[in-house]
Parts: structure tokens; sequence; C-alpha cells
């Protein structure tokens, strides 16, 4: 057993309203029940902390995500923080970070959250056009993102994420301008920028089958990608995974662990989870019940509650260190895949680096993998290749 940093994230499975476009495992719900979801995931943290792969093992960070994890009332992300740091020796420099609706943060909850220890606060403001947000069917309004961010300041939470959705309905290149303008004023440390994808069985889905979605074309698509790429870099930003751009220093530390590949542990229903063996080229994923009544019920009877587990094998491993590994504007090291893997990638790749360099999708400049202009923008072909 290893005694190497994890990662650990917390599932909040509630939301106020279900977004038309969203596949998350959350529910939308009129009351929350707090203290039933506060009681389970301190039993399954309990229940984990005394399992001999990760007992006592360091923490490099806690990720509040959902859901609208900042419905989570302050108290209990205190206690939630107080037993995860009991149970694991938290690194000095650990990032703690709560995603939230701009919508349902008011002072008093943000001087909570920073109390308990939330270090880092990930808003969801999505745009900051009142006719995109409508459209988006999301609860918030433009100015809340504004207002957030000076409260949060106010507080002392200054690291901020801002998360930004583009190729949205009826959304023109000079609303994309106006997002990124508005959300560069705000001088976050960190900006996410996501692409709207339609999930099948979401309403957002259904309207576009029927032909009642009008999305941006391709070009569109393409002229948002580089205007955020002009505007992102002249403002100081730098691009460091697909969908990331940060200052200097403030790259995500838990989303970058996912993307080098180290273990984490999921608590809350529906979360996920992946522990490498002791090896480190096998490794097993699960994922929890997403029902809060399953989760609930197998939590107190055996302090976990697993829908499915499966084992990573090498070969599955070699892949994923390519399709999480190449997310990042830096690559992949080969020689890392060698010390890890004991082969050589040409050897298991080859045919695979041939065929992406043909198309221009990759590139190889010595001892690294990285994706190309054009391999940013397909990069889920590139992943599907190495699968
Ligand atoms: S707020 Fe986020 S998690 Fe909740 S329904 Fe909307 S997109 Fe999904």
């Amino acid at each position: 057993v290893t005694n190497s940093p994890f990662s650990l994230y917390i599932h909040f499975p509630f939301c106020r309203k279900k977004c038309p476009y969203c596949d998350f495992a959350t529910d939308a719900v009129a009351r929350i029940p707090q203290e039933t979801y506060l009681e389970a995931v301190l039993m399954e943290l309990d229940y984990w902390a005394y399992q001999p792969h990760w007992r006592s093992r360091p923490l490099h960070s806690i990720f509040f995500g959902g859901g609208t994890p900042s419905l989570l009332h302050s108290k209990s992300i205190d206690r939630i923080i107080n037993v995860a740091c009991r149970s694991f020796p938290p690194l000095r420099s650990i990032e703690i970070t709560l995603e939230a609706n701009p919508g349902a943060l008011s002072e008093e909850s943000l001087q909570g959250f920073s109390n308990a220890g939330i270090n880092r606060l990930s808003l969801g403001a999505q745009s900051f056009s009142p006719r995109i947000l409508k459209r988006l069917g999301r609860d918030h309004e433009a100015h809340d993102t504004p207002t957030a961010v000076s409260l949060a300041k106010k507080v002392g939470i200054c690291n901020l994420s801002i998360d930004l959705l583009y190729g949205c309905p009826d959304q023109s290149i000079d609303d994309f301008h106006y997002d990124l303008t508005t959300a560069l004023s705000l001088a976050p440390k960190h900006l996410s920028l996501y692409s709207l994808t339609l999930e099948k069985g979401t309403p957002f889905f259904q309207a576009f089958e029927r032909g009642d979605l009008a999305l941006p074309n391709e070009d569109l698509h393409l002229e948002m990608i580089e205007l955020s790429d002009i505007l992102l870099k002249e403002a100081g930003y730098h691009r460091y995974e697909i969908s990331s751009y940060a200052l200097a220093h403030f790259e995500s530390q838990h989303n970058s662990s996912y993307w080098r590949g180290t273990e984490y542990l999921g608590i809350g229903p529906g979360a996920h989870s992946f522990c490498r063996a002791p090896t480190g080229n096998e490794g097993t994923r699960w994922a929890n019940k997403v029902s809060l009544a399953e989760y609930w019920t197998d939590v107190a009877l055996n302090g976990k509650s697993i829908a499915w587990q499966e084992f990573l094998s090498p070969q599955k491993m070699m892949s994923e260190f390519f399709l999480l590994g190449l997310r990042r504007i830096e690559g992949v090291s080969l020689s890392t895949f060698e010390q890890l893997f004991h082969q050589s990638p040409h050897t298991v790749f080859g045919d695979t680096f041939n065929e992406l360099i043909s198309l221009a999708l990759i590139t190889i400049n010595g001892d690294r993998v990285q994706l190309t202009p054009k391999g940013l923008l397909f990069s889920d072909t590139v992943g599907q290749k190495f699968m």
C-alpha cells in the first residue's frame, strides 16, 4: 500500500431546479434532506478511513461537487472537512473547492464556508446574458455572479473560478464576447469554458430531435473557441487543459490530479472512486449508488454503497494514461509510460501514434506527446483511438 497523497471528492446530489441540458446525478428538490445527507456522508467517510488502502494517507485536495453543494449548510461542510482532515492528514497546501450557484450565496453563507476551510470557489456563472441564462433554464440572474465575486473576496475567498458555457441555443459571437469580457472584468484566477453538449434523455436533447433547438453551427463554434483563446491569452491566462484556463499558479489542483492519474476517493450518492494496485499499473474504479434512499440504507448497514465496480487491467490503464493525460496541454511523457507499464509506448500504440500524426491531431517531440491545435478541437476522437 502506497502512502502517496490522494484527492477526496464529496458529491452533493441536489439542486433547486433541474437545468434542461443536465444529465448529472442530481435531483431537484424543494427541501434538501440536510441531516440525512450529512449523517450518511460522515458514516461513509468513516468507513473508508479505516480501510487499509486509504488509512492515514495524506490528503491532496477536497472538492465539493454536484449538484449544487453551496446549498449544503456551512456547518455541515465544516463537519465534513474536519472529519476528513482528522482521518487523512492534509497537505499544507491543500486546496478545498466548493462548486457554487451564484444565485444561492449570501455574505453569511460565504463567511461560513470560508470559516469551514473552503479556500477556492467555483462559480457556475455559465453566461452573463439574461437572455442566454433564461434559455439555459438557469435559476440565477446575470448580476448574481459579480455580486458573488465581491462577497467572496470580502470574506477572504480570493481563489475564484468562473464556469462559462458556449455553443448555447441562440448564442451569437457577440453574446459570447460579452460573456468573456464580463468574466475577465471580475478578475477570477481561473476560467473553465465548456461547450454545451446534448445528453440523451435531457429536455434539450428532445427539443433538438424535434427541431426546436437552434444551436450554433460548427463555424460559429470554432469562432467561439478561437475568441476565447485570444482574449484569455491577452489577459494573462494560460490554457493548461482542454477546457481550463488559469493565471500562473492557479491551475485547479483537484482536477489536475484526475488528469495525472492520481487516486481519488468519492463520497456521497453517485460519487466515483479510483485506486491503484500497489504495482501502479492496475486499478479499480467504482461508483456509489445514485438514489439517496438506497445509498443511505447501504451506508447505515455496511458503511459503503457501491453500485458497480470494474477492474482496470494494465491494458485499460495504458489507454487511460493517454485518454486523460492528453487533456493537459503539456501532454504526457513517454518515459513515464515506460516506467509505469514496463513496455515501450511505441510497441503498444505505434499504429495509433502514426495514424493520429498523419491526421495532424498529435505531435511527438522527444519525450512528449501532445495534442495539436486541431487535436484540441477533436480530443474525443483522439481519446477513442487509444481505447
Ligand atoms: S445547477 Fe448544475 S448540477 Fe444542478 S441541474 Fe443545473 S447544471 Fe445540473
